[in-house]
């Protein structure tokens, strides 16, 4: 049954490897994980899991630019933001001194980053981020309701995630990725939040221009690859904005 929209009937299954499934929904077009894996299994999972980010300049700068969005979406500079699942806390890091974050397993000596609610310092906030984590949920509505909770009644829910309607392709990674997403699913998960999707877009970042011409070259045979790169690195700058498979959606509460 899809997690968002609860269709049951008329989904059909896009891609099977020997433990998971990922199903299209018929009704909303989410393309979610059967069997939805346990917190026992991720837990195995993560613990041996590196996560293969750009390196720290990159992600700092892209951090920069995601704070930047929400500045202009009215969080003024001294809100107080919650990241959830912060990973290494590269954003917890750059918004400053009232933003914390929840990571379960943070290898981050950062002291506002805590691994439960219980022990953050405030209960509600005026912007609640979460960057590149709701594709890795195994219990997307009840985590974001208790979000939502502690969301300020004219706070900011920020999302980015991984793009279903794209032009650029996406792999399916279960048990690390569970959840590709439609506009329709985000439609859906925000009336039962009870909130309005406040912007919905393509997710651009930064990166550093030679990485970005080698993955789009991935399939292009080296004897060309490498005329292409050295010419094409000639003229561009060291670090270019890029369209990603990701969407960036920004939710408030209704009637806000
Ligand atoms: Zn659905």
């Amino acid at each position: 049954m899809c997690p968002i929209c609860f269709t049951e009937s008329g989904s059909y299954s896009v891609i099977v490897d020997t433990v998971y499934s990922v199903y299209k929904c018929s009704g909303c077009g989410l393309e979610y994980t059967v069997p939805n894996p346990s917190d026992q299994v991720l837990q195995a999972f993560y613990g041996n899991y590196h996560d293969v980010r750009a390196d720290a300049t990159i992600v700092q700068r892209n951090a920069r630019r995601n704070l930047k969005k929400l500045e202009d979406l009215g969080i003024a500079p001294d809100a107080v933001i919650l990241d959830f699942g912060c990973g290494k806390g590269e954003f917890v890091d750059i918004a400053g001194e009232r933003c914390f974050g929840i990571e379960l397993n943070p290898d981050n000596t950062n002291s506002r980053i805590k691994t439960s609610f219980d022990a953050l310092p405030y209960r509600s906030f005026d912007a609640i981020t979460l960057w590149g984590v709701l594709e890795h949920l195994n219990a997307i509505v009840p985590t974001l309701k208790t979000l939502r909770s502690h969301l300020d009644t004219d706070g900011l829910m920020a999302i980015t995630t991984v793009n279903a309607e794209g032009v650029i392709p996406y792999y399916h990674k279960p048990p690390e990725h569970l959840t590709y997403w439609t506009r329709q699913s985000f439609e859906k998960l925000a009336a039962t939040l009870d909130m309005d999707i406040v912007l919905y877009e393509p997710y651009q970042m930064e990166q550093y221009a030679a990485i970005y011409l080698d993955r789009l070259l991935s399939r292009t045979p080296i004897s060309y690859r490498d005329g292409i790169l050295t010419h094409s690195l000639r003229v561009l700058p060291e670090i270019v904005e890029v369209p990603t498979n990701e969407i960036f959606v920004v939710m408030k509460p209704k009637g806000s």
